[in-house]
């Protein structure tokens, strides 16, 4: 493992900890909120693409989250040598067909914002009733290093899209994406709930293995 991190130390037991640097793909503030989170508790510092201000931009050109995933890691673990995990995630929509899918940030055009994409969701869904309002939310998530893939996983979360915006938690389409055994949508519902449901945090808890494997390994 290149420990590619910061120094600590402390002068009373003058004990050195190297940790490792685990840069997140994304300028997603929402995203990287919920992953900071879900990986806290390892011994990583976690940084993402506002600390490589001059990083390639990335294409999200490919046709599964999957292969987003991993163009996003890889990219970027190409340009700086470092561990990096690159996140791919969506909604899919039973009613449309599995759309906006891997569309999802660009639902309502190039630059939509969440308040467009969300109304465009629900305009598409006019007239729909909720119990035919059947939803998935998926996730991918690669690991991949300076030498190469580490690990590549996926994770999802189901639920309905509900007639109208509720809460101001989370981020996305989340006020709309509601839980039926909650009774709550993720914008309602408390965020330590969702860390512990979300397609991002079954995700998540798959990675966790490889980076605790990762991290265990030797130079
Ligand atoms: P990406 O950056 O291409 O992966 O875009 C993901 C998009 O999917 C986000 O911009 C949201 O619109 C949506 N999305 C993914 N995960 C979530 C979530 O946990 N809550 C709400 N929306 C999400």
């Amino acid at each position: 493992m290149s420990g590619a991190g910061e120094t600590t130390s402390t002068s009373e037991v003058d004990v050195v900890f190297i940790m490792t640097e685990l840069i997140i793909a994304t300028t997603n503030q929402g995203k990287l909120l919920e992953i900071r989170e879900l990986l806290s508790a390892m011994d990583l510092k976690i940084t993402s693409l506002a600390d490589y201000p001059d990083a390639p931009r990335i294409e999200e050109d490919g046709k599964t989250f999957s292969q987003n995933a991993l163009k996003k890691a890889a990219t970027i673990a190409l340009y700086t040598g470092k561990l990096t995990l690159g996140e791919d995630s969506g909604l899919e929509v039973k009613a449309l067909g599995g759309r906006p899918g891997i569309y999802s940030a660009r639902f309502a055009g190039p630059g939509a914002t969440d308040k467009k994409n969300n109304l465009k969701l629900l305009r598409s869904l006019r007239g729909v009733p909720l119990s035919k309002r059947r939803a998935r939310y998926r996730c991918c998530a690669a690991l991949v290093d300076g030498r190469g893939i580490i690990d590549v996983v996926s994770g999802q979360c189901a639920g309905l899209i509900a007639l109208r915006p509720k809460g101001a938690n989370g981020f996305g389409y989340d006020p709309l994406f509601f839980l039926p055994r909650y009774k709550k949508t993720f914008g309602e519902l408390n965020p330590a709930v969702k860390g512990k449901i979300s397609h991002r945090s079954r995700a998540l808890r798959k990675i966790k293995k490889s980076l605790q494997q990762y991290l265990r390994s030797p130079l």
